[in-house]
């Protein structure tokens, strides 16, 4: 079966950045599976597979426009010590959920001076092109209940 929208596609991959690093993979673990053009993987890939049937293996490189957006600096903010009351010692590297005006969103810290903290609210691939490798494991029609979700059902 050829992999279409509202067909359930299950698929084993390795993805990685530019530099090479395998920064996923499915290897050792279940294949991922998920409601074809539903969005429910990032656009690049999901339009790579298209049309791909069970066994094909695929080798695409999907630009950071396709993959986790650009790259943002108004994401980066500059943000008082005193934001993070009831938190022991901040450090670099941690992660907070940030309150804005577009709803939660998860903020990485990446630098502290004195009294001021930077938060990056880009995703940690943002602004990278993506390697994905991998096979198609399984393609199977979804459920009337899946595709009323939006997604698979295990
Ligand atoms: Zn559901």
């Amino acid at each position: 079966m050829n992999i279409a929208a509202q067909r359930v596609v299950s698929i084993h991959y390795e993805v990685k950045d530019e530099d090479g690093v395998v920064v996923d993979s499915s290897e050792g673990r279940e294949p991922l599976v998920y409601l074809h053009g539903h969005n429910n993987i990032i656009p690049g890939l999901e339009k790579a597979l298209d049309g791909l049937s069970t066994g094909d293996d695929f080798d695409v490189v999907v630009q950071a426009e396709e993959a986790y957006g650009d790259y943002q600096d108004a994401l980066v903010q500059s943000v008082p010590m005193e934001a993070f009351q009831g938190v022991e010692k901040v450090e670099e590297g941690m992660v907070f959920t940030a309150q804005t005006q577009g709803g939660p969103l998860q903020v990485t810290v990446t630098a502290i001076e004195a009294d001021t903290v930077t938060v990056d609210g880009n995703h940690p691939l943002a602004g990278k092109a993506l390697s994905f490798k991998g096979s198609v494991n399984e393609v199977r029609d979804a459920s009337a209940e899946e595709l009323e979700h939006g997604h698979v059902h295990s």
